[in-house]
């Protein structure tokens, strides 16, 4: 499952700007001087991250490709240094709590660049981030502006492409195997934009022979660069030996960047092990009571995890037919709205429809769900739920799937993907005129909302509380969990390949192709995996939290939308703010 809600479509809107200009009147004058700066800072950013502003669907700077050297490396600290030096002539406590939030955002995000810069330096030893291929992918498929312009822009930054991947190259000074692996897959697999696509686009354009010929002659040219690196790090595999377990102290600090939790790393760790035990206790007591329904005849395991795994084995045989998948999704999404409404969880805008459609092909391949969502430059276009199909998959690869997307787990993936969980989320977030809130959203908070949603439906009666739908919803929660142990317990605690496995197929009941899948993943990405765990964990807090304060005053629909309001701020903020009304 993957939430495309970073990628971002088409035009800028002033309608934005003249909202944040009608409500400076009432707030205070300092109020009005940061919202100016933090427009600024908005500008500034995308001046010094040109790729970045192309993906958020800002356009002025579709031109230019940065190039990777010292060069850049000392203007992005510029950057930072400036920036911290305008933020602190602001008292952060004498701001309205929308404000105070965006001043964090900013602030963590400049020492989060400063940290990268200089003490992780992915650049000399992360190979992955270099490839400018998904760039010309992304303004290629985007119809922001007419094909001629797009090509235009690539063509500008398409003439450095040589120049970037001899950078590139120089800059790696002891880079990680499994990344090297990674680079040279990507970019062998982004050279078909430079092959066909972008000629075939090139061809199709009313661009004048000359500008054609030009073009075709630069994708040449940038096909060969990509091949030059792409051999350049098969070269270097041989002798590259660095680990890509991040050790403890980078990780704290890419945790308390990224998550910007109100825990440590190791705090988190701590709990999600706690977490483990609780979930196999109670899901040891639903397949316990599930196991005359399934097994009439066999006498129940002994041991918990075996009664576990083969209870869910059973019960995952209720699945929909490969070719209903689609339809499936597409039925329930009314039926969720429906019950967030008679049940009267929060307020669903019904002006900002969901539009379900099929995944389109540049998405390609991966079956299951996702949003994509407008971004904030362009707030009136329409969400879609991808859904992905599985027509021509082989029988066992399409069984397998659907064994795992099950009945009970494909309502959930629509809880948490669509209603109420992220399509959700994103309307109320877009309802907010902060910029920064929508452009340095917190992650943690994003998917902490949709996993707690999934708990919250289930609780106020989703699925009937069947046993079959409590044990299902364990395993998915389990999943968070287990992938906050693996994340942490690789990184840091040195857990092994052997260890990893085990934990994912015998404790958290995935497939080995799916567990397979997570060492991979684990080995090129850390911290991201431990954010869904991350802010389950604080909006459950905050929740009884508010509960224990407000007593039988306590209203979920006014507590999910309090919190909604806020956009796309870390747990930690939102709760600082809510708590101390
Ligand atoms: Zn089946
Ligand atoms: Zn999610």
């Amino acid at each position: 499952m993957k939430n495309i809600y970073a990628f971002f479509l088409v035009a800028f809107t002033l309608l934005a700007c003249k909202n944040e200009k009608a409500s400076q009147s009432l707030a205070n004058a300092l109020d009005a001087e940061f919202e100016v700066y933090a427009q600024y800072f908005i500008d500034d950013l995308w001046k010094h991250n040109p790729e970045w502003a192309t993906y958020v669907g800002f356009h002025a700077y579709d031109s230019v490709l940065t190039i990777p050297d010292s060069a850049s490396l000392q203007k992005s600290l510029e950057f930072v240094a400036a920036h911290l030096d305008s933020l602190a002539k602001y008292d952060i406590t004498k701001l309205k709590p929308s404000n105070q939030i965006d001043y964090e955002l900013i602030k963590n995000n400049l020492e989060s660049t400063q940290w990268s810069n200089t003490t992780l330096k992915p650049h000399e030893w992360n190979p992955s981030i270099y490839n400018i291929s998904g760039l010309i992918a992304f303004m290629l498929n985007e119809t922001y502006e007419p094909i001629e312009t797009r090509l235009k822009d690539i063509q500008k930054r398409l003439q450095h492409a040589s120049h970037y991947y001899k950078v590139a190259a120089g800059n790696l000074k002891n880079p990680v195997p499994e990344l090297v692996n990674l680079a040279i897959q990507q970019n062998e697999g982004g050279q078909y934009v430079f092959e066909t696509t972008l000629k075939d686009s090139v061809n199709q354009s009313n661009l004048t022979e000359s500008e054609k010929t030009l073009m075709l002659a630069q994708a040449d040219t940038a096909l060969a660069s990509v091949k030059g690196f792409v051999s350049h790090l098969k070269a270097i595999l041989p002798e590259s030996s660095a680990s890509f377990r991040l050790g403890k102290e980078l990780y704290e600090a890419a945790f308390k960047y990224s998550i910007q939790s109100r825990f440590s790393a190791e705090e988190l760790y701590n709990q999600a092990l706690n977490r483990k035990i609780y979930l196999h206790q109670e899901m040891a007591e639903v397949s316990a009571e599930l196991w005359p329904k399934y097994y009439p005849y066999e006498p129940k395991p002994k041991n918990n995890l075996d009664l576990i795994a083969r209870v869910i084995s059973k019960v995952s045989e209720n699945h929909v037919k490969p070719e209903e998948f689609q339809s499936a999704i597409e039925a329930q999404i009314p039926e969720l709205v429906a019950f967030v409404k008679e049940k009267n969880l929060l307020y669903i805008d019904p002006s900002k429809p969901l539009v379900v459609r099929k995944e389109p092909a540049y998405m390609a391949g991966v079956a299951g769900a996702s949003v994509s969502a407008p971004g904030p430059y362009d707030k009136e276009a329409k969400t879609y739920y991808n859904v992905g199909s599985l027509e021509g998959w082989p029988a066992e690869k399409a069984e397998s799937y659907l064994r795992e997307y099950n009945h009970y787990i494909l309502q959930i993936l629509n809880i948490h993907e669509a209603i109420p969980g992220h399509y959700t989320q994103l309307v109320y977030a877009n309802q907010s005129p902060s910029l920064v809130k929508s452009i340095l959203a917190n992650g943690a908070m994003i998917e902490g909302w949709a996993v707690y949603t999934e708990k919250m439906m289930l609780n106020s009666g989703y699925g009937n509380n069947t046993p079959e739908m409590w044990l299902m919803w364990y395993k998915w929660n389990l999943r968070t969990v287990c992938n906050t142990i693996l994340d942490y317990g690789v990184h840091v605690n040195n857990m092994s390949k052997d260890e990893a496995i085990h934990l994912l197929t015998k404790e958290a009941f995935q497939e080995i192709a799916e567990a397979e899948g997570k060492w991979n993943r684990v080995n090129v990405t850390s911290v991201q995996l431990t954010s869904y765990f991350a802010g389950f964990v604080e909006i459950v807090a905050l929740k009884e939290n508010l509960k224990e304060i407000q007593g039988s005053d306590f209203d979920l629909k006014a507590f999910h939308e309090q919190f909604l309001s806020y956009g796309n701020a870390p747990v930690k903020a939102i709760s600082r703010l809510m708590l101390a009304k």
